[in-house]
């Protein structure tokens, strides 16, 4: 470091800028650990970080920050490329597109890490075509925790590089699964840096497994229709072609993720869905377009990172060439989104409507496996194909609900309410208590996993009723309205019923368990005086009573039937506390 302070005061005296890049360039080896290896090395986190700490120090179009924490105790970075040397992306938002790149959130899968490292160094240099509008930030490796813990093994069957890191982060969750239940701090740091820079395009590098075919690069863009509105629309007729032809013209072929495990893909297979808890799902939830890079495992690893390296570079292009368009069709996208009278989620395929893709596979054979005995798949790479293959990336939703004005939020429900905190989110406390008729919405039915996933036993199924009714909103309670920018992401998590919402991440389990119950031996005279006073209650009971051997045979069955109908049942029971002020 003083060895550049003290060359930059000389060159600044000699008052040529030119020279003092020069000196200074020629004090620093920008080769990377990538290329220094052949291609068959990947760095290490202090490697990474000491060479964007240099790359910063020595070109002034290049800045990097630490932002935030993560589990392993270690800062994230943050990089950013300007060409025009603005780095606050508020102020610079007007005039350019923003790129985000986010590397390493699985470490072994490290084929982006090296790929923007010669990206970004490349830039700065000036030794490729610089985008004009465009600006570029990185986390240079998002999971830390997980890049520190080096091996060369965990990735069963990939080729190459020789040694990386693990996919578990540092509390051993996978972090492209944690991005609405935030239980690491990447994650929460993640929201600061990805609001901070409110990217137009970004980008998740990974690598794939699954089945063998002749593609070194597959491209998994976030779902069109779960997308919706136009930016949707652009993202499935102009975006993809165009990144599918820059690329063709550079000879790397690609093709959407092959969707395929144990079996082949000329059987056909869909698009992956990227729900919210997915890097690009969530990104989505903000109307970002993003798209993950998946190289296949099997190639090896120096075609792979400059593959990554060409996919990243034709991205840029078309994010510097629709720099315009995809700001305005963001803007409508939210605009279309919080005018619509319903919200639509839970996608599923739509069978009905398939696409062909022009495939180029290996053809396979079932051959007796010398291991289990049992019949066994096996690629031949000496027989390339290209076949028509049918391809399912048309979904439609399956579920949808009337779209509030907003909600309300007790404060009692702090957890949630942070992470809409580090969301952004307007939030407009009560001032006085207040008695207010709101949709209520009770859990019916759900069904729970009964293994851990991903620290969770997560919900599904869920089943609500909603209801009118009336609820005392306390001070300090709060509503918050779907006029804001992050109006998707409010109902994706608030919704219980929505695929990644904050119940199903088990947010709201307390409700699920009752807390006071009755003695039936006292019970049964405050019962019967019930009944008589509710001729109509007792009614539907000798209904079900007959309707219904089994509740007919069940004493306490009825009993508990009964206290659930008095008053002395707990309001809270399978009651969702989050509530719906309608329009
Ligand atoms: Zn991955």
């Amino acid at each position: 470091m003083k060895k550049i302070l003290v060359l930059a005061i000389f060159a600044l005296g000699l008052g040529s800028c030119d020279f003092s890049n020069y000196i200074l360039e020629q004090d620093y080896d920008f080769t990377t650990v990538f290329e220094k290896s052949g291609g068959t090395e990947t760095a290490t986190y202090t490697e990474i970080i000491d060479y964007y700490e240099d790359l910063a120090a020595v070109y002034s179009t290049i800045n990097l920050q630490r932002i935030g924490e993560t589990d392993s105790g270690e800062p994230l970075h943050l990089v950013t490329y300007s060409r025009n040397r603005e780095f606050d992306f508020e102020s610079s938002r007007e005039d350019n597109s923003i790129v985000m790149i986010n590397n390493g959130i699985h470490p072994g899968e490290s084929d982006g890490i090296d790929a923007t490292m010669m990206l970004f160094r490349d830039l700065a240099q000036d030794s490729i075509a610089l985008p004009e509008n465009t600006i570029i930030a990185a986390i240079p490796v998002y999971n830390v925790g997980g890049a520190l813990n080096r091996n060369s093994f965990t990735r069963t069957n990939q080729s190459g590089p020789k040694s990386y890191g693990f996919r578990g982060n540092a509390q051993n969750y996978d972090l492209n699964r944690d991005f609405i239940k935030a239980d690491t701090k990447n994650t929460r740091s993640f929201y600061e840096i990805f609001h901070m820079v409110n990217p137009d395009i970004f980008i998740d590098t990974h690598v794939s497994n699954g089945a063998d075919y002749q593609y070194i690069l597959t491209h998994l863009f976030t779902q069109h229709d779960q997308m919706g509105g136009p930016l949707g629309n652009y993202l499935k007729t102009e975006l993809r072609p165009a990144l599918e032809k820059a690329l063709q013209k550079k000879d790397w072929e690609t093709t959407p993720y092959v969707n395929v495990f144990g079996d082949v893909p000329e059987k056909g297979f869909s698009q992956f869905l990227d729900t919210p808890r997915y890097s690009t799902g969530y990104a989505a939830l903000w109307n970002t377009l993003g798209v993950m890079i998946e190289t296949h495992m099997l190639k090896p690893y120096d075609q792979r990172v400059l593959g990554t390296y060409e996919f990243l570079r034709s991205m840029i292009d078309i994010a510097d060439e629709d720099a315009e368009l995809i700001k305005k069709l963001r803007e409508r996208n939210l605009k279309e989104f919080q005018e619509m009278n319903t919200y639509a989620f839970d996608f599923k395929v739509d069978s009905s409507m398939v696409s062909t893709l022009q495939f180029k596979g290996y053809e396979a054979e079932r051959i007796p496996s010398q291991v289990t005995g049992f019949e066994r798949l096996r690629y031949d790479i000496t027989r390339p194909f290209t076949k028509p293959v049918d391809y399912y990336d048309n979904f439609t939703a399956t579920r949808e609900v009337k779209m509030p004005q907003g909600y309300i939020v007790p404060q009692a429900w702090w957890p949630v309410l942070n992470l809409l905190e580090l969301n952004n989110v307007t939030m407009i406390p009560f001032e006085k208590d207040t008695s207010m008729t709101l949709e209520v919405y009770r859990i019916k039915d759900y069904e729970t996993r009964n293994t851990a996933y991903e620290g969770h036993y997560p919900h599904s199924n869920v089943e609500v009723e909603s209801s009118r009714e009336k609820v005392m909103v306390r001070e300090g309670d709060v509503f918050i309205p779907l006029n804001q920018k992050a109006a998707k992401y409010l109902l994706a998590t608030l919704e219980p019923q929505a695929p990644d919402s904050f119940f199903k991440w088990n947010f709201f389990d307390s409700i699920l368990q009752q807390k006071e119950g009755f003695s039936p031996y006292v019970f049964e005279e405050v019962a019967r005086e019930f009944l008589d006073d509710h001729p109509e209650i007792e009614e539907e009971f000798l209904a079900k009573k007959s309707n219904e051997p089994e509740f007919a045979e069940n004493w306490y069955a009825q009993l508990d039937w009964i206290h659930k109908k008095s008053d002395h049942y707990e309001k809270s029971h399978l009651r969702y506390p989050v509530f719906r002020v309608n329009r």
